[in-house]
């Protein structure tokens, strides 16, 4: 089959690879229908992600149709149309049980982070991925919902809902601000209206993302190259500062940011990757009485959120902003990596 298989630092490439089977019962077979790229994929083709090794099949969000089950599989069958969870896990130890999918404690996951396909085991940017733990990690897709929509569960939608909205525990009412409205940050605005907030402040530094962002539900958008954007977000609310402040950058001025303009005894989300230490003024928190969470998605909300998605009541279809077919990938790579100039915000493979 073909594949994106990362090669080291900076390459990547489109090449022949042998197709997966089975290997453990509770396997999968998927043939993917449509996968794309995100963020992190970004980050492990710079070489920021060392646990990524040479020869990795990238990728970690997709729908597609199974074509094989190991013998312990017996919810999901062969021509299924399915979503490919981020995350494989298997549902059955003491993390998952818990809800804390990303750091399943099954033998497969050596690293202690948990599967994330594409990182230690071959991920969907393929014609054909095997999927551990097939019955927690794959999801009917909906009927009724585009795959390309669908595909939007694998990762982005779950990781603004479960790090930003619920971490940052939204509640009615509250005063929200998104920093950084790439997709994971847009996710994070889409859902935050699930929870009925009073006002969801978008900032960017790119007074495009910004403008995205309305489309998503953002009430008010402020871009941050402006000098005045923390005084518009005290305008906003009434000098106060914002109930809940969502980090989806992942560098340290954005972290900075969520600190200048949470309240006291606020939310702070952080859902960026920080490949570095940031700074954290500990005395700040315990004498603005704030709260901080981070973490790794765990897709534990995946199937509230493809309920909602089947009913319509999540427009996964606008981070749709570019399609190419999968052979093309080298193309979508580089449309996706130049963002800011192509405008791109989700590129589907199919
Ligand atoms: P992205 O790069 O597409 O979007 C980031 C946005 O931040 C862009 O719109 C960019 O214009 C904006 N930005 C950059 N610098 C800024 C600054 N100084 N001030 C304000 N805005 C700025 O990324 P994404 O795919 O949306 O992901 C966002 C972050 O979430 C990344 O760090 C990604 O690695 C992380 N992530 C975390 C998890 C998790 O499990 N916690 C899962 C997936 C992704
Ligand atoms: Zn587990």
């Amino acid at each position: 089959m073909k594949a994106l298989v990362y090669q080291g630092p900076g390459s990547i490439a489109w090449q022949e690879k042998p197709a997966p089977g089975i290997q453990k019962p509770t396997d999968a077979i998927v043939k993917i229908e449509t996968t794309t790229i995100c963020g992190t994929d970004l980050h492990i083709l710079k070489g920021d992600v060392p646990t990524v090794e040479s020869g990795r099949i990238l990728g970690h969000e997709g729908v597609g149709v199974v074509t094989e089950v190991g013998e312990a599989v017996t919810e999901i069958s062969v021509g299924d149309r399915v979503i490919v969870s981020c995350i494989s896990a298997c549902g059955k130890c003491s993390y998952c049980l818990e809800g804390v999918y990303s750091h399943c404690l099954a033998d497969e996951g050596a690293s202690g982070i948990g599967w994330i396909l594409g990182h230690l085991i071959d991920g969907t940017q393929a014609e054909y991925v095997r999927v551990p733990f097939a019955e927690t990690s794959l999801h009917q897709a909906p009927e009724g919902v585009a795959a390309e929509e669908a595909a939007m569960i694998s990762d982005i939608l779950p990781t603004g809902h479960e790090i930003g909205i619920r971490y940052g525990a939204v509640e009615p009412g509250d005063v929200i601000a998104v920093i950084g409205a790439g997709p994971v940050g847009l996710a994070a605005i889409t859902t935050a209206s699930l929870y009925g907030p009073s006002r969801v402040v978008a900032i960017d530094i790119d007074a495009n993302r910004v403008e995205q962002a309305k489309r998503f539900g953002a009430s008010d958008g402020i871009v941050s190259s402006d000098s005045d954007w923390k005084e518009q977000v005290l305008a906003l609310t009434d000098g106060l500062g914002v109930d809940v402040a969502i980090e989806a950058v992942g560098v340290p001025a954005t972290w900075d940011m969520c600190l200048a303009i949470v309240r006291p005894g606020g939310h702070v989300a952080n859902v960026g990757v920080h490949g570095k230490p940031v700074s954290f003024p500990l005395e700040t928190a315990w004498i603005q009485n704030l709260t901080i969470t981070t973490g790794l998605v765990n897709t534990d909300t995946s199937r509230m959120l493809i309920k909602l998605l089947a009913q319509g009541r999540l427009d996964a279809g606008g981070f749709i902003s570019h399609r190419f077919s999968l052979e093309d990938i080298m193309s979508a790579y580089d449309t996706f990596g130049r963002a800011a100039e192509t405008k791109a915000l989700k590129v589907i493979l199919t």
